[in-house]
């Protein structure tokens, strides 16, 4: 049905198996082909950051600088993540950041279901190890993906969710600013709630998995 909020996609699919930490996690993808963008990606992007962050941003897939260096978020929409950050008070090194998919779809076509199905069970895996109190969801696909919805992130932004335990906020993704200059003041002010999110206490939670408006 349109607009409903399903299960989130993060529980979907096969389990991976259970690692210790990212390292072993990495190690176990290797050079993973296990859908068929391991045949066209350059590198595989696994993620980057503080391990043990409080806050872990999530996006669609690597792009093609991504894909040529091997780190999420480089570039110019990268540079603009960084001045969102820095905005918080929060450097690159302190937040981890990843993809629902961790090779680049060619031409930067839009993940395909199969695809999401085999890689999002590493990506859970990755959430469960960094076990952050926040996700940012950045653009539409992650976001759907997350909330398990069809609803669009110009309806959810804004919008604090809560999914298995930790807060999520919806957040334009970054790339969509730079061709969109209305975006990037939407963006700074998302940033501000996203700061606000990080120091809700813990009391202040829904006492259910739902919804509720930002401050
Ligand atoms: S996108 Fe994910 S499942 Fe597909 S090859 Fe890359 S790491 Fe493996």
């Amino acid at each position: 049905m349109s607009g409903e909020m399903k299960r989130s996609g993060l529980s979907k699919g096969a389990p991976a198996p259970r690692f210790s930490d990212l390292e072993s996690l990495r190690e176990h993808l290797g050079d993973c082909a296990r859908c068929s963008l391991g045949s066209t990606r350059g590198r595989l992007v696994f993620g980057v950051g503080d391990p043990h962050a409080g806050l872990m941003f999530i996006g669609e897939a690597p792009g093609r600088n991504e894909d040529l260096q091997g780190e999420p978020f480089v570039g110019t929409a990268g540079r603009l993540l960084d001045e969102l950050l820095a905005s918080i008070g929060l450097a690159r090194s302190q937040v981890y950041i990843a993809n629902v998919l961790k090779c680049r779809p060619p031409g930067n076509r839009d993940p395909l279901p199969e695809e999401v199905e085999l890689c999002t069970p590493y990506l859970a895996e990755q959430v469960r190890l960094v076990d952050p109190k926040v996700i940012a969801a950045l653009g539409n696909h992650a976001t759907r993906h997350i909330l398990g919805t069809d609803r669009g992130i110009t309806a959810l932004r804004g919008r604090l969710f809560q999914v298995d335990g930790r807060r999520v906020v919806p957040i334009f993704h970054p790339a969509a600013a730079l061709y969109d200059q209305s975006k990037r003041a939407v963006l700074f002010d998302d940033f501000k709630r996203l700061r606000s999110v990080l120091e809700m206490p813990e009391e202040n939670e829904p006492a259910h998995a739902g919804q509720m408006p930002l401050l």
